[in-house]
């Protein structure tokens, strides 16, 4: 057993908390950070369409995927949901589940229930499969907003159905080390795994600089092109989830696949996956350095959001410039509960407890820096009492602490 392996197999603890990534906070419009934007540049996708719709040179394949999309739009639009069934693989019980899920929000009118695709290009996969790269339309003769690719099986007769590998198909899982992660993934991926290394290796040299994390510590990657692959990856916004305990693993979706979903057309799906994943690679960190079910919600959540340069600056700027500004407790509070029904917590809520989290550890690390932040963890994990905990380590009554951290709020700006 090496070093790593006994620092990361103290008793685990099956508390599962997911990183929350609201489809508003992804879009929002945020300002994305120079190591953000610097990768966003390194993978800019070569333009998929140097010509317009009509030019596009139409194969068999291409003009089968234009059908079956054809008819999954007309079969939404009208509610059909036999129509609907009909575009999907139904070979696959756990995919025409999702579908019917799709289906039953559309319904509802939403995710994008007008929306309109058309394929660009299309790539050969195994087993007769295709990956075909889409532009998205918010309606049929509008201009595309967003891209994504979803993968189709050819049928006996020259059509194709909306699809994703079987577990068979998919096989035996494979292993491959980058730098000081390794990948665990399926052969299925082998063309995209050039790009989720480098992601993943960005993302943790990251995590390694700013909360300066044992050299030991060697995360693996599970990388699932099935959108239902893992029970912790669940929603569609999830693009990547740590299941605390394991501390060692962190579930990311693929690259290209129908559970990364899309991205706008100016960004590229390599820096979608950069914030999430760098915000579920510090939770393992944490967890090795300190069980990260012993410290305060906004005390982990703020640290992966921190690291992940992920803050919210506008819902949190809003919030305090109206005097909606929340105590870290109160956060934490929401971070726990946000998803239990009873209490009534909107998306909305739980996205700004993150932003308080955030903005709350970042003013902690600027005032007393990360070792204070990792002092403070660990006699808290120990005394089990915060005030006296605080106290002792950074010298400050808690409630002044909160005062302190009030005053400095008024002074971000949402720039
Ligand atoms: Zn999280």
């Amino acid at each position: 057993m090496d070093q790593n392996a006994r620092l990361c197999a103290k008793k685990p603890v099956f508390t599962r908390r997911m990183a929350f990534f609201g489809a508003t906070a992804a879009s929002s419009g945020i300002a994305l950070a120079r190591w953000q934007r610097a990768l966003a540049s390194d993978f800019a996708e070569p333009k998929a369409t140097g010509y317009g719709i009509d030019e596009l040179p139409v194969d068999d394949t291409t003009a089968a995927i234009r059908a079956c999309l054809e008819a999954r739009s007309d079969a939404l639009s009208r509610g059909d949901r036999k129509a609907f069934v009909a575009t999907i693989d139904q070979r696959n019980p756990t995919w025409r589940r999702i579908q019917g899920d799709v289906f039953d929000l559309s319904a509802r009118g939403g995710l994008g229930a007008a929306a309109f695709y058309s394929p660009v290009r299309v790539q050969e996969k195994p087993f007769g499969y295709v990956k075909a790269f889409l532009e998205v339309s918010p309606a049929r003769g509008m201009a595309p907003a967003e891209r994504t690719a979803w993968i189709f099986s050819r049928q006996s007769d020259g059509t194709v159905l909306h699809a994703e590998p079987t577990n068979d198909e998919l096989g035996m899982r494979q292993t491959t080390t980058v730098g000081g992660i390794v990948l665990s993934h399926y052969e299925w991926d082998a063309d995209i795994l050039d790009r989720v290394a480098s992601v993943a290796q960005r993302a943790w040299e990251r995590v390694s600089s700013v909360i300066e994390t044992p050299e030991t510590i060697r995360p693996i990657i599970s990388l699932n092109p099935t959108y239902a692959a893992h029970s912790g990856l669940r929603g569609f916004s999830t693009w990547a989830a740590y299941l605390p305990g394991s501390r060692t693993t962190v579930l990311l979706r693929s690259l290209e696949s129908f559970g990364a979903g899309p991205v706008t057309m100016s960004e590229s799906e390599d820096s979608r996956l950069l914030v999430p994943l760098t915000h579920e690679l510090t939770h393992l960190a944490n967890d090795c350095i300190l069980s990260i079910v012993k410290i305060p919600h906004w005390m982990s959540e703020g640290l992966a959001e921190y690291v992940a340069d992920n803050f919210r600056t506008r819902e949190f700027v809003s919030a305090v410039a109206s005097n909606r500004q929340w105590s870290l407790d109160k956060a934490s509070e929401i971070i726990e509960w946000g998803s239990d029904v009873s209490r009534g917590y909107t998306g909305n809520d739980v996205s700004l407890a993150y932003a308080h989290a955030s903005h709350g550890t970042r003013y902690f690390i600027e005032r007393f820096g990360i070792a204070r932040f990792w002092e403070l963890a660990r006699e808290f994990a120990s005394s089990r009492r915060w005030a006296d905990s605080f106290l002792t380590v950074t010298g400050v009554p808690w409630n002044d602490f909160g005062a302190d951290w009030f005053r400095w709020s008024k002074g971000i700006s949402a720039a």
